[in-house]
C-alpha cells in the first residue's frame, strides 16, 4: 500500500514526508493506523547520524499510536479496529524475554536501532528500492506502520492517541526506572537529573509510588517549575557545581536512588555522589565523550551504577497501568505534551533540539 512517511536521509535538517510503498504484515507482525507519534531526542540522534548505529535513508518515530488495520496470524491479542500504543521490538524466547524483561531483550540493539527485520528485510520502499525501517519495531513517523506485535499495547479507546503515544517510549523509560528498575518502595528519596519527559515522568511516578522526598536538577526555570507542580519536593539549578553539596544538605544521608535522564558528563559521577549507602543511580543514556567514575565512590559506599533501557518495564503490564494512574488524575502525563501537525515534523525536532517544548507529539491525518 502507499503510505505518507517523514524520511531521513543523510544531510537533511529533518525528516521529509514523501510517499513510499509498505508491505503487510507477517505473522508476528501488524499494521498500524498512525495517529499520534511522539518525538524523542533518540530519533534526533539516529536522524543526525553518529552516535546510534541506525543506517540511512531510515523512517524513525518510536511513540506510535493508532488503530490495528491488519493483524498476523500469529498475533493472538490484537484485533483489527483495536486502538494500541507501540512500543519496542523483542525477540519473546531469549532469557530475558523468558524473565519478563522484554526491553533487555538480548536482541534489543539490532532490533531497535539496525533499521531492518532480524532477517535483513524491510517492510518499507521506494520505486522497487529499501528503504529503512522497523525502528524500534515500528518506524512511526508515518501514516501507517508494521509493528512488532509483540511491542503493541492495547489500550481503551477514549484515551487520547496525543497522550498514549508517548507511553511507548519517553514515558515508560521514566516511569519504569522507578516503578521497576528501582522497584521505589513508600519512603525512599530520589534526586532525578533533567526534567524533560523522562525525567518529569519518573518524579511523577516516583510520587506515586510514595517517595518521601524527591529532588529535581535542572537548568530551566520553566521547568523547576513544572516539577515541583508533578511532584518534586524541592528543585535545584543544575548550573552550579555545587549540586552535590546542595542535595546533601536536603537528604544528609544521601539519596536512595539516582535517574540520570541527560547525557550531561558531569551529571553521571553527581548521580554517584548524592547516594546514601547502597545507594543505587542509573542512567538511560550514554554522554557525548567519556566519563570517569571513581570507583572508591561505589566501594565506599556500596553504591551501584547501572543502565536502565525503557525503564526496565513490562509494555504490556505498565502502559495500561500508568493509563489508569492518569485516567484518576494521579499521572497527568498530558501535561508533558505539545502537538504538532505531521506536516510541521521540522518544527517539532527543532522544538526537541532547542528544549522549547518537553514532548512534542505529532498528529496524523485522521482520513
Ligand atoms: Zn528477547
Ligand atoms: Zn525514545
Amino acid at each position: 500500500m502507499k503510505i505518507r512517511a517523514a524520511v531521513s536521509r543523510t544531510g537533511r535538517t529533518a525528516p521529509v514526508i514523501e510517499e513510499l510503498d509498505l508491505a503487510a504484515p507477517r505473522a508476528d507482525e501488524v499494521l498500524v493506523r498512525i495517529r499520534a507519534a511522539g518525538v524523542c531526542h533518540t530519533d534526533l540522534r539516529a536522524h543526525q547520524g553518529g552516535l546510534l548505529p541506525t543506517p540511512h535513508p531510515v523512517v524513525l518515530g518510536h511513540e506510535g499510536a493508532g488503530i490495528v488495520e491488519a493483524v498476523g496470524a500469529g498475533v493472538l491479542h490484537l484485533r483489527v479496529g483495536d486502538h494500541v500504543v507501540l512500543s519496542g521490538s523483542s525477540c519473546g524466547v531469549c532469557s530475558s524475554c523468558r524473565d519478563n524483561h522484554p526491553t533487555s531483550c538480548l536482541e534489543v540493539m539490532p532490533r531497535s536501532f539496525g533499521g531492518q527485520r532480524m532477517d535483513g528485510s524491510s517492510a518499507l520502499s521506494q520505486q522497487g528500492l529499501p528503504i529503512h525501517g522497523h525502528f524500534f519495531g515500528q518506524s512511526s513517523f508515518a501514516t501507517h506502520a508494521i509493528a512488532d506485535g509483540r511491542g503493541a499495547v492495547r489500550i481503551e479507546a477514549d484515551v487520547p492517541f496525543a497522550i498514549a503515544a508517548p507511553l511507548g517510549c519517553g514515558v515508560l523509560t521514566g516511569a519504569g526506572a522507578v516503578l521497576h528498575a528501582f522497584s521505589l518502595k513508600p519512603g525512599a528519596t530520589l534526586v532525578v537529573f533533567g526534567a524533560g519527559s523522562v525525567g518529569l515522568s519518573a518524579i511523577m511516578a516516583a510520587r506515586l509510588a510514595g517517595a518521601s522526598q524527591i529532588i529535581a536538577v535542572e537548568p530551566r526555570p520553566q521547568r523547576r517549575a513544572l516539577a515541583l507542580e508533578l511532584g518534586a519536593t524541592a528543585a535545584l539549578d543544575a548550573g552550579s557545581d555545587e549540586v552535590p553539596a546542595q542535595v546533601r544538605q536536603l537528604l544528609p544521608q544521601g539519596a536512595d536512588f539516582a535517574l540520570n535522564t541527560t547525557v550531561v558528563p558531569q551529571v553521571y559521577e553527581w548521580s554517584v555522589q548524592v547516594l546514601a549507602m547502597r545507594g543505587v543511580a542509573a542512567f538511560v543514556s550514554v554522554p557525548p565523550i567519556a566519563v570517569q567514575i571513581p570507583l572508591q565512590t561505589l566501594l565506599s559506599g556500596a553504591r551501584s551504577l547501572r543502565g536502565i533501557i525503557n525503564g526496565d518495564a513490562v509494555p504490556q503490564r505498565t502502559i495500561p497501568l500508568l493509563i489508569d494512574h492518569w485516567r484518576r488524575g494521579r499521572f497527568p502525563m498530558d501535561r508533558l505534551i505539545t502537538a504538532f501537525g505531521f506536516e510541521a515534523i521540522a518544527d517539532a525536532f527543532a522544538a526537541i533540539h532547542q528544549g522549547t517544548v518537553i514532548k512534542p507529539v505529532l498528529l496524523m491525518d485522521p482520513s
